[in-house]
């Protein structure tokens, strides 16, 4: 039997069978684990807060084998993150955080950069204005994971679009007056460029910006990923769809 110590992020958990909780961890070392908390209700109900979402743990665990699954003996709390379960617009935002982290990261594939990326953010999201912090850790773990966003520069010719320009998924970024982008893209504001360049722990964005930012990073995601975001139903800006352009659907463009 391998025995382990391991700190990371609950990312979530949920039941899983007669009498199992599943937890599923990034961790420092180890990237992206799926733990088991077994036995009874009693032993499970000892584990539970510190099982939230957004709680960072130190785990003690063992591994049967080549079981995928580790098992949970003990677990300590390093950070609850506690001021981001008392507001649920940065409970919303860390959410979003941690779903892209899942959607980015295959299992027990750790990448350190990250996992201190995640804590800082984490970190500046209890205090900060929570939109600017969450999008700019976005934008930097895209990049992390090979999927960079360029959104100073036309991605066809190298110039800074004067004004504004058109966000292209397929070029990976923006596109300005002068080129020709591939479908689909999408209109963004010299004012949400700016506030993209401005992005920060301290940064404010204008209520605009927030929601053309949401939309870049959501369709992205699900032009290179395939991937519906889900944790956007906390957050209120995602209801509209601010960008206007050429928005097909982009399941039909890429013939899935
Ligand atoms: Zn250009």
């Amino acid at each position: 039997m391998n025995h382990i110590r391991a700190e990371g992020i609950v990312i979530r958990s949920y039941d899983y069978g007669e009498g199992h909780r599943i937890v599923l961890i990034y961790t420092k070392d180890m990237g992206k684990i799926r733990a088991s908390a077994r036995g009874s209700r009693k032993i499970r109900s000892k584990f539970a807060s510190f099982l939230e979402p957004l709680t960072g743990n130190r785990f003690m665990l063992y591994r049967r084998g080549d079981n995928p699954v580790y098992t949970l003996t003990g677990v300590e709390v390093f950070n609850p993150y506690s001021a981001l379960r008392e507001d649920m617009r940065r409970f919303g935002y860390g959410s979003l955080m941690l779903e892209i982290v899942d959607i980015l990261c295959c299992d027990e594939d750790p990448d350190i950069e990250l996992y201190f990326l995640l804590l800082e953010a984490l970190t500046d999201l209890e205090t900060g204005p929570s939109a600017s912090t969450a999008w700019l850790f976005l934008f930097r773990a895209l990049k992390l994971a090979g999927y960079r966003l360029n959104m100073f520069r036309c991605c066809e010719c190298g110039v800074k679009p004067p004004g504004g320009a058109v966000f292209s998924p397929p070029a990976g970024g923006i596109i300005c007056s002068s080129c020709s982008p591939q479908e689909p893209f999408w209109s963004v504001s010299e004012e949400t460029l700016a506030d993209i360049k401005n992005l920060g722990p301290g940064a404010e964005l204008k209520s605009g910006s927030e929601k053309a930012i949401g939309n870049i990073i959501t369709k992205y995601i699900k032009y290179q990923l395939d991937r519906e975001i889900r944790s956007t139903g906390f957050l209120e800006i995602f209801k509209d769809n601010v960008l206007s352009g050429t928005d097909r659907d982009t399941k039909q463009l890429l013939g899935r």
